[in-house]
């Protein structure tokens, strides 16, 4: 069997139905892209009259399960936010399809804006030729759909080019379970102005959620006030539903028992009886104590953690120690202080050693030398910080004034003899 471009056969299906019902029907493959039709797979006239076509040549029904035409009333008329306006497809389902010997197809899935990962292989979807870099309006003049329209290069690349993504985006399981349901071919949509149902039906059991459900998306003023019917994209839908905590498929099959469901996590925690509340175990302050005591065994010359560091460790937090520990924390934060006083002293008497041994002096004392440089010279050589060296300058030069004066006195002091 040849395979032909949905262009050609597109041409082919509208000079055969214009012939068939006496009347000129157009079916043109670009005019499914533009942002009222979205795809083939999407939904609006143009789809519909394109499945319409090719069921009718072939001599099926069904077809309309593979798009979103089912839900496709429930949609706002701009598909922009709900139907992606270029293929996107998973390189490992597509390999998959290959090896099973089955026919590689887009699924429906793809299609969908919001979806940016494969949910079975958890990679991200790919949108454009990895040899060109084109993104696919439209598929391969050859009808197959593994190759590149622009370039026929295969749009599978290599196995390391895949790009994990562990995350599920945004409604990701919201929207299988829609796909599903239209595959099933059961009636998903029994109110076209379904999430306008649910928000009236919220406001009117006056649900806590009603105005957090409200505020997703919110309709413009002169809509509100023409008493409009606005129809959300699918990328609304899922943040409205979101926020009630219902899913897409529950409000559009029935919105009203969705309001009912709606909220059911969101309740007043000042209700809750303080014992009621999850406490951590007591053994734990056992645990947090022992730590610390391990910790205190060093000599107080050595520094420890921090607190805060050792409650990470122990899985609560520095206020939980600080309340459940008071003496130890005392003991332990004196400990700290000790090591860091005693950390501070041997700077400084590394750092005056230094200073003052005669085969430094050229180095430290040279003219031209900044206080700033010297106390980075010397906090590099010493190991300590520059704060520490900067102090030990400071000393060193009162020292050193202090030790001139001291000079200059006794020569008084021996001149008046
Ligand atoms: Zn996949
Ligand atoms: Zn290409």
């Amino acid at each position: 069997m040849t395979a032909v471009s949905r262009s050609w056969l597109a041409s082919f299906l509208s000079s055969w139905q214009s012939r068939e019902l006496g009347r000129r029907v157009s079916l043109n493959e670009s005019t499914l892209y533009k942002s009222k039709g979205a795809g083939i797979f999407g939904y609006g006239a143009c789809v519909e009259v394109y499945v319409d076509a090719v069921e009718h040549a072939m001599g099926v029904s069904g077809l309309r399960c593979c798009t979103l035409i089912p839900i496709g009333q429930a949609l706002n008329p701009q598909a922009f936010d709900s139907v992606r306006s270029s293929r996107a497809w998973c390189e490992q389902c597509f390999r998959d399809d290959i090896v099973s010997g089955a026919r590689p197809y887009d699924r429906l899935l793809w299609t969908l804006r919001a979806i940016t990962r494969c949910p079975e292989h958890r990679v991200a979807l790919r949108t454009e030729c990895p040899a060109c870099g084109v993104a696919q309006h439209f598929h391969n003049r050859s009808g197959d759909p593994l190759l590149c329209w622009k370039c026929d290069s295969a749009l599978i690349g290599l196995p390391s080019d895949l790009r994990p993504m562990p995350e599920p985006p945004l409604g990701e399981r919201d929207l299988n379970e829609l796909v599903e349901a239209i595959a099933s071919g059961e009636q998903v949509v029994r109110d076209e102005a379904a999430f306008h149902t649910f928000q009236n039906a919220l406001f009117s059991i006056v649900s806590p959620v009603a105005g957090i459900v409200a505020g997703v998306a919110k309709i413009s003023g002169s809509a509100r006030a023409r008493g409009a019917v606005v129809k959300p994209s699918l990328g609304t839908m899922l943040r409205r539903a979101q926020a009630a905590g219902v899913t897409v498929l529950q409000i559009l099959e029935d919105p009203e028992v969705a309001a009912t469901a709606a909220g059911q996590l969101i309740f007043d925690s000042k209700a809750i009886a303080a014992r009621a509340k999850i406490r951590r175990p007591s053994e734990i302050v056992e645990d947090v104590r022992n730590a610390m005591l391990a910790q205190l065994e060093e000599p107080r010359s050595v520094q420890i953690r921090r607190l805060a560091e050792l409650a990470n460790c122990c899985g609560v937090s520095e206020g939980y120690v600080r309340y459940h520990l008071p003496a130890l924390v005392k003991r332990y934060q004196s400990h700290r202080v000790a090591a860091s006083i005693f950390g501070t002293q041997s700077c400084l008497a590394r750092c005056k050693t230094l200073l003052e041994d005669q085969r430094h002096i050229e180095r430290y004392w040279s003219c031209g030398q900044t206080k700033r440089k010297l106390a980075k010279l010397l906090a590099t050589d010493a190991e300590c910080n520059v704060r520490v060296a900067r102090l030990a300058i400071r000393r060193y030069l009162c020292m050193a004034k202090g030790s001139r004066r001291a000079g200059k006195a006794d020569v008084v002091k021996s001149s008046s003899i």
